[in-house]
């Protein structure tokens, strides 16, 4: 992966940022995203940042050799912190967990308020992005999947919107869980995904089975049980054997 070119993943993130767009790419790393849109003329402007000091000094060193420190600044901080309110029409995040995602959009909430646009790429637990979403009255427009050197994928945008817009009335759950738009079109890398999660929920019933018996263990016996069942139901699998 170079300016040039990205990974599949990065490049679906990519995608989804809007032609003259202003990007704030936190957590950026080399700033291989913000450079290879600049290079494109995709975007006007960005924001590069990251709390490490390793990777904010390898994506400054980036910037400055491809000529691009006009359109892209460079920037060491937590999060949202490294940009200032107004200043980005549009956010990316990348490759971390959904649970510090959507921490980090919590925590820098104030900076949001002209953003158009939330462009996020949780390695795992999406579901804990889909749920900030919901409650912070952002609307997912977009989800996709796919599967890049042996791992799956997931690529979340939203917009400020109705939230409830893509969920049904029935099945928020599971929907919250493995993304409503994916849940409708069902790909393959979609069952390999869940296929896998459930075989790992079931091995976890497993061990808590042969645990001492708490109220703990039932009640996460129970949710892996709940979940397991959801998935199964979802992927029409629900004839398989469980745990
Ligand atoms: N976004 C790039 C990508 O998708 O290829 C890099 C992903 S890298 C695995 C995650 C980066 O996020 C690391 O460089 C890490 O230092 C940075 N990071 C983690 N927490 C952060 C935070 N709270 N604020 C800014 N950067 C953060």
């Amino acid at each position: 992966m170079n300016t040039d070119k990205l990974s599949n993943r990065l490049e679906t993130v990519a995608k989804y940022v809007q032609n003259g767009a202003k990007i704030a790419d936190i957590g950026s790393d080399h700033a291989y995203l913000p450079c290879f849109l600049a290079k494109k003329g995709t975007i006007s402007l960005a924001i590069a940042g990251e709390v490490v000091e390793g990777p904010f000094k390898s994506a400054a060193r980036n910037v400055q050799s491809e000529g691009l420190a006009d359109i892209v600044s460079v920037r060491l901080g937590d999060g949202l912190e490294v940009i200032e309110p107004g200043e980005v029409d549009c956010i990316t995040i990348a490759g971390m967990g959904g649970t510090l995602i959507a921490t980090i959009l919590d925590k820098g909430k104030e900076k949001l308020q002209k953003v158009m646009r939330l462009v996020l790429q949780p390695n795992i637990s999406a579901s804990s992005i889909r749920k900030w979403l919901l409650d912070h009255q952002w609307e997912l427009i977009a989800e996709e999947i796919l599967e890049e050197d042996g791992k799956i994928y997931e690529v979340l945008a939203a917009e400020k919107g109705d939230p409830y817009k893509p969920y049904g009335n029935t099945q928020l759950e599971l929907e919250l869980l493995v993304g409503p738009f994916l849940l409708k079109t069902k790909d393959e890398t979609f069952k390999k995904k869940w296929r896998m999660e459930k075989e790992n929920w079931k091995r976890i019933y497993s061990q808590l089975e042969g645990a001492t018996s708490s109220e703990e263990t039932e009640l996460k016996k129970q949710e892996l049980l709940e979940k397991i069942k959801m998935v199964e139901e979802a992927l029409g699998d629900e004839n398989s054997e469980r745990s």
